[in-house]
Formats: structure tokens, C-alpha cells, sequence
């Protein structure tokens, strides 16, 4: 049977009767279900990722593996389905000319969060509001105002240890509830920082260190223990402390929400009215195209920032904006390393517990991008491992007591600082499909123009300054040939390919995710953000899910 204008063979129909269909069950996606679930309504999670997820034989994965990286954990999650992108350019195709789009996502039951590192600051008032500020961007169809309840809901969903009187009207950022838990412990290392530098000035600005919000346990919480601080949150933390999307797939499951794995949707078909009226899916467990009916019902979208625009691309929607796929942002990042005078003793608690908040706003970012720092408590990285240490050492002929002394002096006085730039939103930076590349199922693969481009290195470059003077001040020497500035890393970050706005001129969805064209179509995730600011994105994506959620609540109940 051929449906419209595809050549899909269609082998089965979805029986069931929904009132939501969700495609893509990462944290925006589960969180949602969840939101719906609970006042009754019938929802559909439909995710492309295997539903297969050990976490032991995951975390046994990463311990064993030789090479390790974010996706080696899920290596037996099977073909097919991480099919997130690599570095090698295999599943991205570049634009000539483009530079390297670096970051990744998972496709599994629970999505990126998987192995994503947990940091969840909110953004700043500001960051809603960057053209009329610093005439630079775009602003926002809403406030802060407009969803500081919904940061509340998701902090508590989440469970985010925080200290509210550290947090509560920083940069303006009022806090109307606390954290659902006190702050994480900072690390040793920070203390260093904390005693050197705290209160002196840098290139104009005071600094502060804070301890960074995280989506981590920092006592027993919704029934996942307390962080054991073994510092592997990126790429699996083995005992759950961190959050993860299986969190909310668990309990919208509780609620009533269907969850079907390995299906990977290959398109939405839309009425001439533009409502969704079909989702056609491969399910890869009967090698089946299956098709539900979704007239009269309501479809999300939380395939995230590369997947969304993909599919609506490959299925002809929202054309009229002339935005989907535009506006892909990431916030770039670099790193300054060194060695402290007095040991910092990394390695022990999480990845990073602290980090310096200052330049996230200024006069500045008419002229280039703020940025967050991140101060590192695992060494330097994957910049040199105790293990590249010990090797050195070993080839430079070193052996016995000397061996051991060289390599443990260098670790524990080893620390990182990174810095993750703001990004503007530009309608070249994008993702197309490609004419002639298909994946494994045959949609077409996903085409990225990505510039890194002045805005960006002049951030980079400050940033790289405020860096060395602070490590200055700690009395730590900077390794200026190791640290990166000039080149970027991925933050794993991608945002804005759909973004929100006022109307179908210039923007994909309203300000509750609601598609302008297609009103039964809502888009959750990162894709619909609007500038990046340079806070980690997933805690305002799913304040954004749980605002988007409360109108389906509302629309649905209407119409019941
Ligand atoms: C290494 C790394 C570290 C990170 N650290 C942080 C951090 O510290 N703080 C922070 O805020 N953010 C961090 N992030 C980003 C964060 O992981 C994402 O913002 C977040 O997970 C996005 O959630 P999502 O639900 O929108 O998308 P995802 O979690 O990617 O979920 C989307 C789901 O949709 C499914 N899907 C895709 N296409 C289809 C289809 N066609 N049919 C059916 N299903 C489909 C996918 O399989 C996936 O499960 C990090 C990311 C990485 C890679
Ligand atoms: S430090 Fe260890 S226990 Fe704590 S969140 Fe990270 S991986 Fe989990």
C-alpha cells in the first residue's frame, strides 16, 4: 500500500486508541509522557533506540573498553541503533567548506542523557533577551518569569542538588522554590581555587566560585542512591545517582504510557488542513513499516536537535517558516591545563562540582560570546590520563621508586579548566538532507554547515585569558601547548534547529512548542531554543516539555 505521495510498503496498522503520540524518548520526550500520563491521558512513546539497557554490562562495557569514549558503554546496544553521529564525518555528511560539527547524541532507551555529565545551571533572564539587550541574536516569545515555575517542576523532577542561597537572584535569576537537594560536595581542588582566587578581580570581574547545579544525587533521592564519587559520569554513571531519562520512561510506564522500542519513525503525513493525520514507523524487531492514524489526536515531536528537523524535512512540514534546520547551535568549548604548586588530588567525586559564572552576561557579547567556566576534577582530561602519564614516563626511561614518585607528583597536581562559548544562531549554520546519502533505512542523512566563527574565537580567546590569570592567582603554570584555544571541542549541546517565536515567518513553533502550521505538531527539546546562552541546555528543555506538556493537559481536557 502506498500512503500520499510515498512508496512506503506499509505491512501493519497501530490498533490502539491514543490521545498523544511522542516520537523519542530521551529526557524532553519521557518527561512529557510523564506530564500527560498523569492526569490519564493515553500516551505512545515511540523510540528508534534499542530498549535493551544494562546498566552493568554498559558500565562492564566502559571499564573494559581500551579506547575509551561517551559511546563506548553502549557498543552492545547493537547497529542501528546508536546511530548518534562520529567525529569521522560517517554519519554527519559536511558541507564543503564547513567546519566540524562535534557533537553527539545517543539513540537508545533514554537517550542522551545516557551519557550526558549532569551539569543543569538555568539560564539568565538575559539570555532571552539578546538582541534587545546587545543587538545581537534574537530574543524570545517568553521571560524567564514566564518559566521560572516550570525551572522549579523540572529541578524537583530531575532532582537537582543545588544551593539555593547561591543561586537565588544570581544575574538576576530569581529562585521562587529551592533545590530539592543541598549542593553536591565540592571537590578538593576547588578548594584550592576557592582560597586563592575567590573575591580577586580578573580582566574586570570579581570572581566567585560556585558550586554548579547538578542533575546528581547528593543524598538517597526518588529511590536512586547518593553520588559514590567515582568520577565516570561521562560516559555512565553505574549506580544511577546521575540522572537519566530511564528515570521519567519508568514512571510515565507507571502511569499508564505505552512504550515501544526499535521503532524508528520515517515520516509525518499532514491533511490539506496541515493537521498530522499519519506516522508511518519501521519497527526493527519485525522489519515492519507500521502506520497509526493520529487524526483528532496530538503528535510531539523529541527526537532532538538533529533528528527533529530531519524528519520534518524528509516529510515536507512546516515549509512556510523557512527556519527548520536553521540556527544550529552548540557552545564551543576549549580548555587551559596546569600544574598546581600544592596538589589538587583529582579524581575523586564527580567530573566537576564547581565553576566560575561570572562572564556569563556582559557589554561584551555584542562583540563576542559569553561563556561559563568549568573547573575540572578529573586531571587533565582526555588531554593526558594517568595511564598517558605513566607511559610517558616509562619511554623516557624511568623506572622503580623514581617511576612511581614522577607519575604521582604530576597526577595529583594536574587540574583543567574548560570554558564553553556562547553561540549565535545563524540561519547558514544548518542541517539539510542530503540528495544522495541515505542511513541504513533509507532517510536521507543529515547534511551540517557549521562556521566557527568570530563571535566564537574572540570568546575563546578571552576566555583562554580569564583561564591563566585565574590559574595565576592559585599559583598553578599553564601548559599553553596543551591547552586548546584556537580549535574547539563539541559541547554535546545542540540546540535551536526549530526554534520558537511569534509567528510562521519567523520561527517553527509558538512559545508552547505548538507548531505555527501543523497545530496538532508540538516539538520539545533543545531544537526549539531560540539563542544557546551558555548554560548546559537539558535543564531548560525540560522546563520548556513541562510547560509544553501543561497545554496539551489543558487542550486535551478541553476537548474530553
Ligand atoms: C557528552 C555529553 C555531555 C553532555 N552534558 C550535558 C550536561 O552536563 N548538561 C546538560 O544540560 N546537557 C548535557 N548534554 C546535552 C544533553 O544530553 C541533551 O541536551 C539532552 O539529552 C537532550 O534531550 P532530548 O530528550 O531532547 O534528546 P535525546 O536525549 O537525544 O533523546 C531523543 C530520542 O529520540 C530518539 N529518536 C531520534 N530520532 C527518532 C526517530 N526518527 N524515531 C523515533 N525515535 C527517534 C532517539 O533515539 C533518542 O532516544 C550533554 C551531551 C553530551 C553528548
Ligand atoms: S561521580 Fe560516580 S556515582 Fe557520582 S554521579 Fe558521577 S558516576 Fe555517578
Amino acid at each position: 500500500m502506498a500512503i500520499g505521495n510515498m512508496n512506503l510498503k506499509i505491512n501493519d496498522m497501530e490498533q490502539d486508541d491514543f490521545d498523544v503520540v511522542i516520537i523519542g524518548a530521551g529526557i524532553c520526550g519521557a518527561i512529557t509522557a510523564y506530564k500527560l500520563a498523569e492526569e490519564n491521558h493515553k500516551v505512545l512513546l515511540l523510540e528508534a533506540g534499542t530498549g535493551q539497557t544494562d546498566r552493568i554490562a554498559f558500565a562492564g562495557n566502559y571499564a573494559t573498553a581500551v579506547k575509551k569514549h561517551p559511546g563506548s558503554p553502549y557498543a552492545t546496544a547493537g547497529p542501528g541503533y546508536i546511530s548518534g553521529p562520529d567525529n569521522d564525518n560517517k554519519y554527519y555528511i559536511h558541507e564543503t567548506n564547513s567546519d566540524k560539527f562535534k557533537s553527539t547524541f545517543l539513540r537508545i532507551k533514554g537517550g542522551t542523557t545516557w551519557h550526558f555529565l549532569g551539569n543543569v545551571p538555568r539560564f539568565l533572564p538575559s539570555d532571552f533577551r539578546l538582541n534587545e539587550l546587545y543587538k545581537v541574536g534574537d530574543d524570545w516569545p517568553l521571560t524567564y518569569d514566564d518559566i521560572e515555575e516550570d525551572y522549579c517542576t523540572a529541578e524537583m523532577e530531575i532532582g537537582v542538588a543545588g544551593d539555593h542561597k547561591e543561586w537565588n537572584d544570581y544575574m538576576g535569576a530569581h529562585r521562587s522554590k529551592k533545590y530539592p537537594m543541598e549542593k553536591i560536595w565540592q571537590a578538593y581542588g576547588d578548594s584550592v581555587f576557592i582560597e586563592k582566587v575567590n573575591g580577586q578581580f580578573v580582566l574586570e570581574k570579581e570572581i566567585k566560585i560556585m558550586g554548579t547545579p547538578q542533575a546528581r544525587n547528593a543524598t538517597a533521592y526518588n529511590g536512586r542512591p547518593a553520588c559514590a564519587g567515582n568520577s565516570t559520569c561521562v560516559p555512565i554513571c553505574p549506580i544511577q545517582a546521575k540522572y537519566d531519562a530511564t528515570v521519567h520512561i519508568k514512571k510515565a510506564i507507571e502511569k499508564g504510557t505505552a512504550l515501544k522500542t526499535d521503532c524508528v519513525v520515517k515520516k509525518l503525513i499532514k491533511d490539506d488542513n496541515g493537521q498530522i493525520t499519519e506516522i508511518v514507523y519501521l519497527d526493527r524487531t519485525t522489519k515492519k513499516n507500521v502506520k497509526i492514524d493520529t487524526t483528532g489526536k496530538i503528535v510531539v515531536l523529541a527526537a532532538h536537535a538533529i533528528e527533529t528537523p530531519r524528519l520534518l524535512l524528509h516529510s515536507g512540514l512546516a515549509t512556510k517558516s523557512n527556519q527548520v534546520g536553521k540556527n544550529l547551535m552548540d557552545h564551543l568549548q576549549g580548555y587551559c591545563v596546569a600544574i598546581s604548586k600544592n596538589p589538587v588530588y583529582p579524581f575523586r567525586g564527580p567530573i566537576t562540582t564547581s565553576g566560575i559564572d561570572v562572564f556569563r552576561d556582559g557589554g561584551y557579547r555584542n562583540e563576542f560570546g559569553a561563556f561559563r567556566l568549568s573547573i575540572g576534577n578529573d586531571g587533565w582530561g582526555r588531554i593526558e590520563s594517568p595511564f598517558n602519564t605513566l607511559w610517558d614516563n616509562l619511554n623516557s626511561g624511568f623506572f622503580g621508586r623514581e617511576l612511581a614518585d614522577r607519575v604521582s607528583n604530576r597526577v595529583i597536581c594536574m587540574t583543567r579548566i574548560s570554558f564553553s562559548t556562547e553561540m549565535l544562531p545563524k540561519k547558514d549554520n544548518s542541517v539539510t538532507l542530503s540528495a544522495t546519502e541515505m542511513d541504513e533505512i533509507g532517510i536521507p542523512k543529515p547534511v551540517i554547515n557549521f562556521k566557527f566563527e568570530d563571535y566564537n574565537k574572540k570568546a575563546m580567546k578571552y576566555a583562554f585569558e580569564v583561564c591563566k590569570r585565574i590559574f595565576e592567582l592559585a599559583d598553578c603554570k599553564v601548559d599553553e601547548e596543551k591547552s586548546q584555544v584556537t580549535s574547539y571541542s563539541g559541547a554535546g549541546h545542540i540546540m535551536g534547529t526549530t526554534k520558537m517565536g511569534t509567528d510562521e515567518e519567523n520561527s517553527v513553533v509558538d512559545s508552547f512548542g505548538c507548531c505555527h502550521e501543523h497545530r496538532n505538531l508540538y516539538i520539545v527539546g533543545p531544537s526549539v531554543f531560540v539563542t544557546s546562552g551558555t548554560a548546559n541546555p537539558t535543564l531548560t528543555a525540560a522546563a520548556l516539555s513541562i510547560r509544553t506538556a501543561r497545554k496539551i493537559n489543558e487542550q486535551l481536557r478541553a476537548q474530553k
